[in-house]
């Protein structure tokens, strides 16, 4: 099969129908074979009997349903599990991603050789109350990431080649960092393509300002579980170290200071009355706590059932 195409919704009755015609016909005219994996994220409007109706009339239609509403990033992930196709396609039910851009990105994929070519939504049809922070998180989680290349991480809109999709796993709301998650998973070519950007047609928006803070709080995690979530000690331990010793460092050298004042009859105050004590004192008990946290973070590190799951990419 060549084409897997993903689509999370979530109440999206009105666009399905216009959605699964408009995708066959790109499929049909471009003669690929294909099938669309619509994952109801618990909608409650109907989208479901809406599918089994669709699915009626073209087969290549296929539908998993959550009980409840888990998610972008779980119904991503679920539909991720199904597919077979070599190129896995995904975009939003709401028809603001154009399936006319499809051809295209499964070229760059196989041809051009791309784990992953993210949409970048140039000329956005948002609110201005969107685009602005929308930038300033991009141009955040390209610093974090080091994926200098991408515009728009966010968009709902991507490609991906097969095994990229079956070797990640996208939790919580970390669908804004898919490309992110790629990349620790070793997967780096990584390629964008501007795409067309539509108003919503049909239904409203289904994440609301909460998205920033949630979305920034991701970007701190995904960062630290990428960077340290193997190795939590050199993170805490280090800190804690440092801030150990430097305030180990401090006493010791206010204890002889105390010393010789009183040795040659100096006057003198209080260690109690300094400044410099009670820094010392922070920064001791500071430092033993992050090594503890480090220790901790450690053990469980250690437990967790994927600390040896590495990618294997060839053996002879
Ligand atoms: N969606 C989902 N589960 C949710 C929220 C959203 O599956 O809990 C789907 C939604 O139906 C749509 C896509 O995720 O297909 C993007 O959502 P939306 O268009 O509301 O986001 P926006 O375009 O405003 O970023
Ligand atoms: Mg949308």
């Amino acid at each position: 099969m060549d084409i897997s195409v993903v689509v999370p919704l979530y109440n999206e009755v009105e666009s399905l129908p216009e959605l699964t015609s408009w995708i066959s016909k790109v499929m049909d005219e471009n003669r690929f074979t294909y099938e669309i994996i619509l994952v109801d994220d618990g909608s409650k409007d109907g989208s479901w009997e809406m599918i089994k109706k669709l699915r009626d009339g073209n087969p290549f239609i296929k539908g998993i349903k959550f009980r409840r509403n888990y998610g972008k990033s779980a119904a991503l992930n679920t539909g991720f599990e199904a597919v077979k196709g070599n190129v896995v396609i995904t975009m939003d039910a709401d028809l603001q991603d154009s399936p006319d851009e499809i051809p295209e990105l499964y070229r760059r994929i196989m041809v051009e050789d791309y784990d992953l070519v993210s949409g970048w939504k140039a000329k956005r049809h948002d609110p201005l109350s969107k685009t602005i922070p929308t930038k300033f998180f991009n141009a955040a989680t390209r610093r974090m990431s080091g994926i200098h290349n991408l515009h728009d991480f966010n968009c709902g809109l991507k490609a991906y080649k097969h095994r990229v999709v079956k070797n990640i796993e996208v939790y919580g709301e970390m669908h804004r960092y898919i490309p992110v998650i790629a990349k620790w998973a070793g997967f780096t070519k990584i390629g964008e393509q501007v795409v067309e950007h539509r108003a919503r047609k049909y239904g409203k928006t289904k994440f609301g300002m909460s998205r920033f803070i949630n979305g920034f709080l991701d970007l701190l995690s995904i960062f630290f579980v990428g960077k340290f979530g193997k190795r939590p000690m050199h993170f805490f331990g280090s800190m804690g170290v440092l801030s150990f010793l430097t305030g180990t460092i401090i006493t010791i050298w206010m204890i002889i200071d105390k010393l010789h004042a009183i040795s040659k009859g100096l006057h003198y105050r209080d260690i109690t009355s300094q400044p410099l004590f009670y820094i010392a004192l922070v920064a001791v008990i500071l430092g033993s706590q992050l090594f503890l946290t480090g220790f901790v973070a450690e053990l469980v590190a250690r437990s967790a059932p994927e600390r040896n799951n590495y990618q294997v990419e060839e053996t002879l």
